[in-house]
């Protein structure tokens, strides 16, 4: 384990008016939400056509509030299957359903981890997965947003760290690092850990949400403009933040030992949840307990050789944050 004290450059926080117009500059303007809602209806009309109590829900970063400009949009079908159509048949139908209509590159990818149709709607150029009764994922969405309105430097640090990662091409799974999604499960970790905490743990909280999805109880407290003052206590800076964050994940996590929870806002071990040795293709290199599936490890996807370039690239990061005269820059240096 390698703890390093160090104390944070003298000058942080001059640095934070910097990071900041980069989150300015990553957020999507008002017209961009505008055509997605409106790309919305006009599928949803065209598939109640098929089925009248079928519904449309956005997730992932386009209804996260963790959404870049120019994203593509992650769209869940909730259609009541009676048994008669598999999800296949239903995945194949609704790709019939979009081909016939005026929309581009229709696609039915029926063998996919998640099986999803993809299309771009040529009207607005805006591409779209859409899965089936992924709800979960809907639920997870809901969490992450109703994070992102307790406290303004909880999106201000997850844009800047996702930037960071797409630059630094770790963000991606298929080559062995880590989702978006885990990225920000990540940071409203280390926002819940602060001292004083910026985050609460929603989930330990008496619930005011709560849908079985799946057989599985999703509970928590989602009556979030009450706790617009609970980080008021810490006045840590975006650049301050940021170095920390990176800091951590460079010295101080204990791989070898600890898993993160947003679930139980703390630090659980991998030993109470047996993941210490590899299952399959889940080795537990860096551990990331998803809030609702608690069996499933976000980080189960990092090899032993990508978790080795994503700890040189957290251990970069911290440098450059502690000793780069022009670190908004050199951060985001492509790789
Ligand atoms: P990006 O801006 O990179 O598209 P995103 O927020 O859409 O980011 P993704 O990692 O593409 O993030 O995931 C989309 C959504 O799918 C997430 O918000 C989450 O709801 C769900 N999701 C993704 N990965 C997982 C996972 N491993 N387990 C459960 N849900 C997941
Ligand atoms: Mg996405």
């Amino acid at each position: 384990l390698r703890r390093q004290l160090v104390e944070c450059r003298y000058d942080i926080d001059r640095l934070a008016p910097h990071f900041l117009s980069i989150y300015q500059s990553l957020i999507p303007p008002s017209e961009e939400k505008a055509k997605q809602k409106q790309l919305l209806l006009s599928l949803e009309r065209l598939v109640n056509m098929q089925w009248p109590k079928a519904r449309l829900h956005l997730y992932g970063s386009c209804a996260n509030s963790f959404g870049v400009s120019n994203s593509d949009i992650d769209i869940c079908l909730a259609i009541d299957d009676d048994g008669d159509l598999s999800k296949n048949d239903i995945l194949l139908k609704l790709a019939d359903i979009l081909q016939s209509d005026n929309l581009q590159n229709v696609q039915a990818l029926t063998h996919a981890r998640v099986p999803i149709v993809k299309l771009m709607d040529p009207g607005t150029g805006i591409s779209c997965d859409i899965c089936i009764n992924n709800l979960l994922a809907v639920v997870n969405t809901k969490l992450l947003r109703d994070y992102a309105q307790i406290d303004d430097r909880l999106r201000q640090l997850a844009f800047i760290v996702k930037h960071w990662a797409k630059s630094r091409h770790v963000n991606e799974t298929y080559r062995g690092t880590l989702s978006s999604y885990a990225y920000v499960i990540m940071c409203i970790h280390f926002l819940q850990q602060r001292k004083p905490a910026i985050l609460p743990c929603l989930q330990q909280m008496k619930a005011t949400y709560s849908i079985t999805v799946d057989e599985m109880e999703c509970a928590f407290f989602d009556q979030v403009e009450m706790l617009h003052n609970f980080g008021a206590q810490n006045n840590e800076s975006i650049a301050r933040l940021l170095w920390a964050f990176f800091h951590y994940w460079a010295y101080c996590h204990d791989y070898t030992n600890d898993v993160i929870s947003i679930r139980t806002g703390s630090i659980i071990s991998k030993r109470a949840k047996d993941w210490t040795r590899r299952i399959g293709n889940d080795r537990h290199l860096i551990c990331i307990e998803d809030p609702f599936e608690t069996e499933h490890d976000l980080g189960r996807v990092v090899d032993k050789y990508s978790i080795k370039i994503l700890r040189e690239e957290f251990e970069r990061a911290a440098n450059i944050l502690q000793f780069d005269p022009n670190p908004s820059v050199t951060l985001f240096e492509p790789y």
